[in-house]
């Protein structure tokens, strides 16, 4: 890891509290949902009038994802919060403006790549989402993946990292190594939240994200 690399991220990724760089995307940039074809369009619509779970009961808004529908990367949360469940966009909180700095230390903006959640609509509180909430909403992540087909998944925390390698193992234990989910390559790493929680985390982020593209620069040229 080159030392002017990492003080780089870790400026743009507000480590210090000097005006760091800014991505230079303007904040709310992405429409709902940038649709590519009518399976997609299908697809978040019967999202939108779903019921297949008790987090149905208290949506404001079901947060379906957005981005590039023809992405290289998908990016999958856990499940949406409160200023995502009022605006139906995911990531659009403090979490969310991280997660902005990490793709921009890796070359992409926000609407180069797909972000979603395993869940599309908001556990009460934020407490991460119960399997019979993951297991109805999973076939709409599935299918998001299928139409997508991305070269690379990225989970973002515990929550997705379990549910998409189907261990229970740590998050200390699966960030940062290679796992695949229906056959593509799957990177788990740090939710942003826990890292604005925990900054030294960045650090081992930032060799997760380099790592992502890697596997992403290879995959174009490839
Ligand atoms: N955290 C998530 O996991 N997803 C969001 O959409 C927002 C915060």
């Amino acid at each position: 890891m080159r030392a002017r690399d990492l003080n780089r991220f870790l400026k743009d990724m507000g480590w210090r509290s000097s005006p760091v760089a800014q991505p230079g995307t303007p904040r709310s940039p992405v429409k709902e949902v940038i649709v590519g074809d009518d399976r997609f369009a299908a697809l978040a619509h019967s999202a939108s009038g779903c019921t297949l779970c008790r987090l149905s009961e208290k949506r404001q808004k079901v947060v379906f994802g957005e981005g590039d529908p023809h992405a290289a990367v998908m990016f999958i949360g856990e499940g949406p919060g409160a200023e995502e469940d009022r605006s139906g966009r995911p990531f659009v909180g403090q979490a969310g403006q991280l997660l902005e700095r990490m793709l921009f230390a890796i070359g992409l903006r926000r609407d180069q790549v797909y972000i979603t959640n395993i869940v599309k609509c908001r556990p009460p509180g934020n407490r991460d989402p119960k399997e019979d909430e993951v297991a109805p909403c999973a076939p709409y992540l599935d299918q998001q993946i299928e139409l997508i087909a991305p070269s690379v998944l990225v989970a973002l925390g515990k929550p997705a990292s379990h549910r998409l390698t189907g261990t229970t193992k740590p998050i200390s234990a699966l960030r940062g190594r290679w796992a695949s989910y229906k056959g593509v390559p799957l990177m788990p790493i740090f939710h942003p939240a826990y890292m604005l929680r925990t900054p030294s985390a960045k650090r081992e982020a930032w060799e997760d994200l380099k790592k992502i593209k890697q596997r992403l620069d290879s995959t174009a040229r490839g």
